[in-house]
């Protein structure tokens, strides 16, 4: 029996038409952004007709949603083992919680080359260290311990599983090579928080992003949680309504004199997406609900059968950043010889109804480095996928 709830993903029924008729959906493409949750739609649908103002508004449901808003902010904190006193910041996605954190963090920032771009580009704008990764994780490892020896630096800012391979890294051997050099660890963990049990404060994690869209929840809500003393020491993300405390008359050119919250307030100036924080916190409320083992176990049953079939292939070519790594969540990427990325998915939609991605994952360094810069083919699974859509996807590559 399927450990999930198949009826748990909203629209697993989609139908589409292809060149075989109309068929099920098969929903390859979970890395992307997964379908919602039936319970956060059940949570959304039910708040839409009740909410208000947030924050500032004295009425009854603003009374209400305001409570909701900051519950919210506590149904985060738990899905990620947070310490009491580390601050939740609702943002927009990983890429807004990144570029966050990165005008908060006093110092120099170590990346390794095999990031997504949002885990990437916005550490470059602040003249990070960018190590090389290499062919082991066992070396990687070494790599990132010589760099942060060599010359100080305040933070380590690593994926938690990559986005084009799923490789996941042993997050508290990093936390420990960070933190003897004096650094502190942030994780993106937009690949690795709907797979995993991600428990910051048992990891040794300070700080960690994940977007919504990928746990289940729509899009537009992501979020930053993290130590309070970076957060609150830096300026305010965005400069507005909500992040100021109080705010002069006069007001001077170099704005001195405004004063800012503290807390997460501080770095959600604007109106916040009430509706996009509940439903993440829904998705995290339903994802513990299930239990983080039942999911790694639904999940791994069928990538074991995913990986085998696609090994069975000729021609097949999945690719690998650590020739010593033995665990990956549900996201497989290869390439097809004979065939571009973008034919074999074309082959896949339009000839099956199976949905995948293709190209280049927003990760351009490291398909370079893996010795494929047009690009390859990326299939991931979640929480709404089944035995069938493998095997749909597996006779439909044999075709190739
Ligand atoms: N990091 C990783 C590892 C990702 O896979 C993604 C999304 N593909 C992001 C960051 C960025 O997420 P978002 O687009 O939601 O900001």
């Amino acid at each position: 029996a399927p450990i999930a709830p198949l009826a748990a993903v909203a629209g697993s029924d989609a139908r589409v038409a292809c060149a075989s008729g109309r068929v099920r959906y098969a929903n390859l493409d979970y890395a992307a952004s997964a379908p919602a949750l039936q319970t956060v739609v059940d949570e959304i649908t039910a708040a839409l007709p009740r909410y208000a103002s947030v924050h500032r508004g004295a009425g009854q449901l603003s009374q209400e949603t305001t409570a909701a808003y900051e519950d919210a902010r506590r149904s985060v904190a738990r899905f990620v083992g947070a310490r009491d006193d580390d601050t939740v910041v609702f943002t927009r996605n990983t890429t807004d919680s990144i570029n966050l954190l990165a005008t908060c963090v006093p110092g120099d920032t170590v990346v390794l080359d095999v990031e997504h771009h949002a885990n990437l580009l916005p550490w470059k704008r602040t003249g990070a260290r960018i190590v090389e990764c290499a062919q082991t994780v066992a070396a990687t490892l070494t790599a990132l311990d010589r760099e942060l020896a060599a010359r100080p630096a305040a933070l380590l800012a690593i994926t938690g599983a990559s986005n084009v391979t799923g490789e996941v890294l042993p997050l508290p051997t990093l936390a420990t090579i960070a933190h003897r050099h004096g650094a502190r660890l942030f994780v993106d963990a937009a690949q690795l928080a709907p797979h995993r049990a991600v428990t910051i404060a048992d990891h040794g994690i300070d700080y960690l992003a994940f977007s919504g869209h990928k746990l289940y929840a729509p899009f537009g809500a992501g979020v930053l949680v993290g130590r309070t003393d970076w957060l609150d020491g830096a300026e305010p993300y965005l400069a507005g309504g909500g992040a100021s405390a109080d705010v002069p008359r006069e007001i001077a050119d170099d704005d001195v004199d405004t004063r800012w919250h503290h807390g997460p307030a501080r770095h959600e100036a604007g109106s916040p997406n009430v509706l996009g924080a509940l439903a993440v916190a829904a998705a995290c409320d339903a994802l513990i609900e299930w239990g983080p083992e039942r999911i790694r176990r639904h999940e791994q049953s069928l990538l074991a059968r995913l990986d085998a079939g696609l090994g069975r292939l000729p021609g097949v070519r999945p690719l690998r950043i650590w020739s010593d790594s033995h665990d990956h969540v549900g996201i497989a990427a290869f390439t097809v010889d004979g065939w571009t990325p973008r034919a074999v998915a074309e082959h896949l939609s339009d000839g099956h109804g199976i949905g995948v991605r293709d190209g280049r994952f927003c990760a351009h360094p490291l398909l370079s480095r893996l010795g494929h810069p047009d690009g390859a083919v990326r299939v991931s699974l979640g929480l709404g996928s089944r035995s069938e859509d493998i095997d749909r996807l597996l006779t439909a590559l044999a075709e190739l």
